[in-house]
């Protein structure tokens, strides 16, 4: 017999959970550095989880989520729900902090975006010998506990295939479903009406069998005699073919997203449509009227008012944010303006189903492509470097004093010049460190860069920047993603001063340091009434300005960071190739201002940059550096068909640990059989701002060491 709970009539996905002060964040770090107990960051956590049931109750939401709170990653918790902790991590001190960060012992589990949002996740380690055991306690207790507050609640999980998918282990679905089957069963014990099983990889291209295998996990699923209704949710995007597949299943309730997913043409007239017409995505307000047209046109039993994902990519709330211009803040809705919009939607009377407004957004215009000279020209104008040339990301330790120091400038409290010298010591130091340490190409440090997009955002015309808009991105690090909304230029240079103030300190060449477009635009939130490629165009332009002006102030290297290439890339393979290539274009546009003595240099990491090697070979850098240190150097087996310059990391900035010189000198090893020796860089996988100096100074000095080595034998 199936469940007959009525769905409540409004819900969001999920929602924030690093505290609107980032409390989370605060107490998470105070318990890694010993200062507070296991027991005093669980409070915290609980007290976060109240203030959310409260806030979202006293908004008027009806359908609350639960266990949407995590300490860390919410794929890590499905992984320790399902009994799925790799051996080697069960005797540390704490088993979940250990796959999350790493132990001086152990590196931590690989980490990666989480589809094409900015959060970051854990991805799961399952492996043949993997044996999955149900461990309910955290959405269990998440339950209990909102009980006792008085609230009923639907529990959060991510569901089997898109877990699987994540862990690479689709063949384990039989072994899998076990532990879900009981999980229901238990929460069905406990009285829960409701569970939401997340499925974004169901937005995706997937195969016949993979969507054979969601048939088979939702049949067996729904076949539980006792247990909650199923909200199946497929957030960020289309589900397509799914949508079909898991319609002739049992479940009870289908969650569509249907901001970026049009209403589907599918009968459900047998289930419930949780619609999701707020957008989880972004922070502009809905348009009620396109959003009550959405809702007229679905075809189904029942149909709710929901977001199109979690509200975990948005800040918390507009009432945190007094500086912000009021007729920009007219048309924004972070989280809690979001909920009450959910509220409102399901209170308003919905129109006969009619047609559903197109947002007007004017066609793309034509760009030409500009470039500079071939490869091999280039490399001999440049300037020569010994082989195997170390270097770094960019960005230097940020110290507690700087971040001080900014706060007390905006506070007024401290005069700008003073804070300017700051930033002069600051980036002497770094120069001074490098130069000790050995490196070749120098880097200034980024001391005066919040964030590698904010900075520029605040720099830029078209920006607004937020005072406490933090959003998660992995773990307790969260960014301030600001606000594109409206034509971006650049009315003076930026960063010019800073970099010609450290190349006067030096003779060793020093890289200009820049944010490409995509990654400027894919951090932000942006305008919606232009084509995504205009808007990452205007900062092209905007870029490129930047560049001739380092270019011309005597900057001989020039760094255009795109870590976020791969994140913007659309989740379906049929609108990829689109996207590469006006993504490859805007990057060219922004670099190809410099001239060919002036050598380019490129960063990526967490980009599964094998996946789009092709278009990161296209964005012509003289220099890519990639992440690779912590995956292992997966990324070695996809490179040495690669063009130019290539610095796989060596070192995982991700972790407090120190690598040693051997693992240094091993990975190194494995580097240059991949690669021919003489296009091969040797730096870190990413910036070092997230570690201590202790930290890096020993381990740069252990990736010099391990350089030297493999110099001596050229
Ligand atoms: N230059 C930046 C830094 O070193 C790059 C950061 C990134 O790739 N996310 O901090
Ligand atoms: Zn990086």
């Amino acid at each position: 017999m199936s469940p007959t709970a009525v769905f409540p009539a409004s819900t969001v996905l999920g929602y924030p959970r690093i505290g609107p002060r980032r409390e989370l964040k605060r107490a998470l770090e105070s318990y890694w550095a010993g200062r507070s107990t296991r027991a005093e960051l669980d409070r915290v956590g609980a007290e976060l989880r109240e203030r959310t049931w409260r806030r979202l109750a006293e908004l008027g939401l009806d359908g609350l989520p639960s266990n949407t709170f995590s300490l860390y990653d919410h794929v890590l918790d499905t992984a320790v729900l399902l009994g799925a902790v790799p051996k080697r991590y069960r005797d540390a001190a704490d088993p979940y902090f250990a796959m999350a960060r790493g132990t001086e012992e152990l590196a931590p589990l690989r980490m990666t975006k989480w589809f094409d949002t900015n959060y970051h996740y854990i991805v799961p380690e399952i492996g043949p010998e993997t044996v999955f055991e149900l461990d309910a306690a955290k959405p269990l207790g998440e339950v209990r506990e909102a009980r006792a507050l008085g609230y009923e609640t639907r529990p959060v999980v991510v569901g089997p295939v898109t877990f699987l998918l994540l862990g690479g282990a689709l063949d384990r679905l039989d072994d899998v479903l076990g532990p879900y089957e009981e999980l229901l069963a238990a929460l069905a014990a406990e009285g829960v009406a409701w569970v939401q099983l997340d499925e974004p990889a169901l937005v995706g291209d997937r195969t016949p069998e993979e969507l054979d295998a969601v048939r088979r996990a939702y049949e067996r699923l729904g076949a539980v005699t006792a247990r909650p209704a199923l909200l199946v949710a497929a957030p960020y995007g289309d589900l397509g073919e799914a949508l079909p597949v898991l319609a002739g299943t049992p479940v009870e309730a289908v969650g569509l997203d249907l901001v970026r997913g049009g209403v589907p043409a599918v009968d459900l007239t047998s289930k419930t449509v949780v619609a999701g017409v707020v957008s989880g995505r972004d922070v502009w307000r809905t348009s009620q009227e396109r959003a009550l047209a959405a809702l007229a046109a679905v075809r189904a039993s029942r149909v709710t008012v929901s977001t199109s994902c979690s509200l975990l990519h948005v800040p918390y709330t507009l009432a945190a944010e007094p500086g912000l211009d009021p007729a920009l803040k007219e048309r924004l809705a972070f989280a809690e303006e979001k909920v009450a919009e959910v509220v409102a939607l399901a209170a308003a009377d919905r129109p006969a189903a009619g047609r559903i407004p197109e947002v007007s957004v004017p066609p793309a215009a034509p760009v030409a492509l500009e470039e500079r000279g071939p490869y091999a020209v280039r490399a001999a104008a440049q300037l020569t470097l010994p082989p195997l040339p170390t270097t770094t990301i960019g960005s230097f330790p940020q110290t507690g004093e700087l971040r001080a120091a900014r706060a007390a400038v905006l506070a007024g409290t401290l005069p700008q010049a003073d804070y300017e010298q700051r930033v002069e010591a600051e980036i002497e130091r770094v120069i001074r460190l490098q130069e000790r340490l050995g490196l070749d190409v120098l880097v200034h440090g980024e001391p005066e860069r919040n964030d590698m997009v904010q900075y520029f955002a605040e720099h830029l015309d078209g920006f607004a920047v937020t005072g406490n808009g933090w959003v998660q991105s992995y773990g307790s690090r969260c960014t301030r993603p600001p606000i594109l909304h409206g034509d971006v230029a650049r009315p003076a240079p930026i960063t010019v001063r800073w970099a010609t103030y450290a190349q006067s300190l030096t003779d060793r060449p020093v890289k200009g340091m820049l944010t490409g477009p995509v990654t400027i635009v894919a951090w932000s939130f942006v305008r919606d009434d232009l084509p995504l490629r205009d808007v990452v165009f205007q900062v092209a332009d905007a870029i490129r300005d930047e560049v001739r002006d380092l270019e011309a102030a005597g900057v001989r290297i020039i760094q255009v960071d795109e870590p976020a290439l791969r994140e913007l890339l659309p989740l379906r393979r049929a609108a990829q190739s689109d996207y590469l290539e006006w993504a490859v274009a805007a990057y060219r546009r922004a670099t190809s201002g410099a001239s060919d003595h002036t050598q380019i240099h490129t960063h990526l990491c967490y980009s599964d940059a094998d996946q789009i090697l092709a278009a990161i070979d296209g964005l012509d850098a003289d220099v890519t550096t990639i992440e690779s240190a912590r995956s292992g150097g997966r990324i070695l087996g996809s490179v040495p068909g690669f063009g130019r310059g290539l610095g796989p990391g060596v070192y995982d900035i991700h972790s407090p640990r120190v690598p040693a010189v051997d693992e240094v000198e091993a990975l190194l090893r494995r580097t240059v059989e991949a690669l021919p020796v003489e296009r091969v860089w040797v730096n870190p996988d990413c910036g070092l701002k997230t570690r201590t100096y202790e930290e890096v100074e020993a381990s740069l000095t252990n990736v010099i060491t391990a350089t030297r080595r493999l110099r001596a034998e050229l």
